[in-house]
């Protein structure tokens, strides 16, 4: 497969430098170095501006509702274990309205890969403060800054047991190509959370404020050493910061395996009729 073999033909309608371009081209590239075919793919996206990802790359493919990302997913993958099952969604669609989603597909380790655009804000309704917006920052919703604390998703994800926790930048594609093949190669859940600037509604955080602050790691830090790095909000590592294996939901659930093997469900169909 090429990453051209990817598109579908619709033409993305993101701002011009939007950092979902850049996603979407690491994708298809991801994608067509592991040879994986559009059939064996099913492409999941909750609501936003990444949600569009599912309109332009040629797979399987279903727009959810907002935060709902996960439970769409999940079934997918256990109704299809061989199919490579492919997140997207916002920061504020995964870690606001879909946290609680997030947090139990995490516990489950079911076998997906999931990537959220990080860009601080709600850009498709234009800029209002999302979980991910510090302290402070002035949005249309937040005109005296935002009051809340900020939800930090890789300590977060790290704390619940997520058996892979990734975080990558736009800025740097062929390193996010990357970190989305270790996701896909990854037995078990992978969380990669991608800085992708909001190019119009995203006030302070551009280009310009990650190119200055983006550092990448060369190996996979300590668990202690990646705390402390996720929390740094001057230097902002990017690359893996915890991976290890546990077995996947479906591999424990032998029902699953058995419901795969039987194809033919007139048995199944009978005992309920
Ligand atoms: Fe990208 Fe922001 Fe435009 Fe949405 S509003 S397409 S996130 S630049």
């Amino acid at each position: 497969m090429k990453p051209v073999e990817y598109n579908t033909g619709k033409i993305p309608n993101w701002c011009p430098g939007c950092g979902n371009f850049a996603i979407w081209n690491s994708i298809k590239k991801a994608l067509a170095n592991l040879d994986i075919e559009p059939h064996k793919l099913a492409l999941v996206s909750g609501i936003g501006c990444s949600g569009k990802m599912v309109n332009y790359v040629r797979s399987y493919a279903l727009q959810t509702l907002h935060g709902r990302t996960m439970p769409i997913a999940t079934g997918i993958k256990l109704a299809n274990p061989d199919m490579t099952v492919l997140v997207n969604g916002g920061d504020g669609d995964g870690y606001g309205m879909g946290v609680g989603h997030l947090i139990h597909a995490i516990r489950r380790n079911i076998n997906v890969t999931y990537i959220v655009h990080h860009n601080k804000v709600y850009g498709l309704t234009t800029g209002q403060a999302a979980p991910t917006s510090p302290e402070g920052t002035i949005t249309k919703s937040t005109p005296f800054g935002v009051v809340d604390a900020t939800i930090n998703p890789l300590i977060l994800a790290m704390a619940t047991g997520a058996t892979f926790v990734a975080r990558g930048y736009t800025g740097e594609s062929e390193h996010l190509t990357d970190l989305i093949m270790q996701g896909i190669n990854h037995k078990g859940f992978a969380l990669i959370d991608v800085f992708q600037p909001c190019v119009t509604f995203g006030g302070q955080y551009k280009y310009e404020y990650y190119d200055e602050r983006v550092v990448k790691m060369d190996k996979m830090p300590s668990h202690d050493e990646a705390v402390k790095l996720a929390a740094d909000q001057e230097k902002l590592s990017i690359g893996v910061y915890s991976q290890y294996e546990r077995a996947p939901y479906e591999a424990r659930h032998p029902e699953i395996s058995r419901t795969v093997e039987m194809k033919d469900v007139s048995k199944l169909i009978e005992a309920f009729i």
